[in-house]
């Protein structure tokens, strides 16, 4: 038997490993700038709270979710989506009463979606995304957008493409649902099987089919703008005035809906295009939510989030070449020069982990070849090379392995050296070794 990972499913190390784990921190500190602070809510729940929250017209309850029996016999899901839960998570917690309003979360994680496996399409992929709620208005949905746009350039996108779109009101969407029953069953025949189920569910679901026949139909449909209401149609216009004193280029793309229940007003998509010309699909979606938090139990609070597939973002900004620079390897390759000297190369590379440098020796007596391979595969900054005569004298020579520089360096000042060596340039011309560098912790370590 040959164990694979399971279909949509894939291994995460090396480059990739430290690509997401660079994504993740970037957007992350881009929530922190904004003031969110950090949820992390489990990935089983309860298959109520997608099947009520996400929706049961929604291509993900219909299709997409891995549901399953577990052994109490309860019927539970592992997340196809964030936000279901992290509201689920707000009212079960009571957070909407204990802090203060509007919440301002932020999670990363896997999420799972039984899906045709493709470019930028996985069975498991990773989300990062945020979520406000408590403050139901049109400055709370621009300053969504715009984070989301300000995270996705501080990853280094250089041009991206906002799409954004208002559903309206409960009002003005019941009225627009009914223009758009009456318009697709005309034309229903000849479209896809799954646009048959739609338009009994929700004929909003058609305006993002897929399926090309179907996309030509969907040209021709009524559009929301006839049907907004008119606090609808202003609100939407302030968000849009926000993002035009901001200087925030967006297309306001009249057949965007966004795939799930939940929105109302404002939703918004984000699109980077790709060095090679290949379709990812979106980057990032969201939107404004008005019936969720009560859906699921709570008070009637609205909300407003947005959520990013990390893999399409790695994958862009691999393509161009946007990652090459994100560093991994470690600060310094400790090199005994003997057998003798293993022992005090151990206690002097756990010396320096407890500086906070990232370091290896290798455990074992190898020639200075050999080590010197080890430190470049790791990536070693510097090599610290310790033999019997070094210690006697109570040194060690610190080599830059880029530079080829050595210098000696006294072992009782390790900390003092260490520093010096890494930090960053000052633009002083006598360089940085002198006076009295800050320690460890309080500099920039690369
Ligand atoms: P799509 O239209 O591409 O199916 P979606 O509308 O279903 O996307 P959302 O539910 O808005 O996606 O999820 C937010 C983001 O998560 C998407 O913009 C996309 O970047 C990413 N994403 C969604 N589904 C997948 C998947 N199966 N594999 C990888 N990333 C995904
Ligand atoms: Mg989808």
């Amino acid at each position: 038997m040959d164990y694979a990972p399971v279909k949509g499913t894939h291994d995460v190390y090396g480059k990739e490993a430290d690509e997401l784990r660079y994504i993740t921190s970037v957007l992350s500190a881009t929530a922190e700038l904004y003031a969110y602070k950090e949820i992390i809510p489990p990935v089983l729940e309860y298959t109520e709270v997608f099947s009520r929250g996400t929706g049961a017209s929604s291509d993900i309850v219909r299709k997409e979710m891995y549901t399953f029996s577990d052994k109490g016999d309860r019927s539970v899901t592992m997340r196809p989506e964030f936000t279901a839960g992290v509201v689920r998570a707000v009212v079960s917690n009571k957070l909407y009463a204990t802090e203060d309003l509007p919440l301002k979360l932020y999670y990363v994680g896997p999420a799972f979606r039984y899906e045709r496996p493709q470019l930028g399409r996985f069975r498991q992929f990773n989300q990062f995304g945020v979520e406000a709620i408590g403050l139901d208005s049109a400055k709370a949905d621009a300053e969504c957008v715009i984070m989301a746009m300000q995270g996705l350039y501080m990853l280094g996108f250089k041009k991206l493409s906002l799409k954004i779109n208002t559903i309206g009101d409960d009002a003005s969407r019941s009225a627009y649902r009914a223009a758009l029953t009456s318009y697709f069953a005309a034309h229903i025949d000849a479209m896809c099987e799954d646009c048959h189920e739609r338009l009994s569910l929700n004929p909003l679901r058609i305006l993002d089919c897929k399926v090309a026949k179907d996309q030509e139909i969907v040209k021709g449909a009524p559009k929301i703008k006839g049907y907004l209401s008119e606090a609808s149609d202003k609100r939407f216009y302030e968000t849009l005035s926000i993002l035009n004193d901001l200087g925030v280029d967006y297309e306001i793309d009249d057949s965007l809906v966004r795939g799930l229940d939940y929105y109302s007003e404002m939703v918004f998509e984000i699109h980077a295009a790709s060095a090679e010309g290949a379709d990812y699909g979106a980057i990032c979606g969201g939107g404004h939510y008005g019936g969720l938090v009560k859906e699921l139990g709570g008070p009637d609070l609205a909300g407003v989030g947005f959520a990013m597939g990390l893999e399409r973002i790695d994958a862009l900004l691999s393509e161009g070449h946007l990652l090459d620079k994100i560093a991994s390897g470690i600060d310094l390759y400790v090199m005994p020069v003997g057998a003798e000297v293993l022992e005090e190369a151990f206690k002097l590379t756990e010396q320096c982990r407890m500086l906070g440098y990232s370091c290896e020796t290798p455990l074992q007596a190898l020639k200075m070849g050999p080590m010197f391979k080890k430190a470049e595969k790791r990536g070693a900054r510097f090599a610290l090379i310790v033999g019997q005569d070094e210690l006697d004298k109570g040194v060690a020579q610190l080599k830059d392995l880029a530079a080829k520089a050595q210098k000696e360096i006294r072992l009782a000042d390790l900390a003092k050296e260490l520093d010096a060596a890494f930090a960053p340039y000052d633009g002083d011309e006598d360089g940085c070794a002198e006076g009295d560098p800050a320690p460890k912790g309080e500099t920039e370590k690369k």
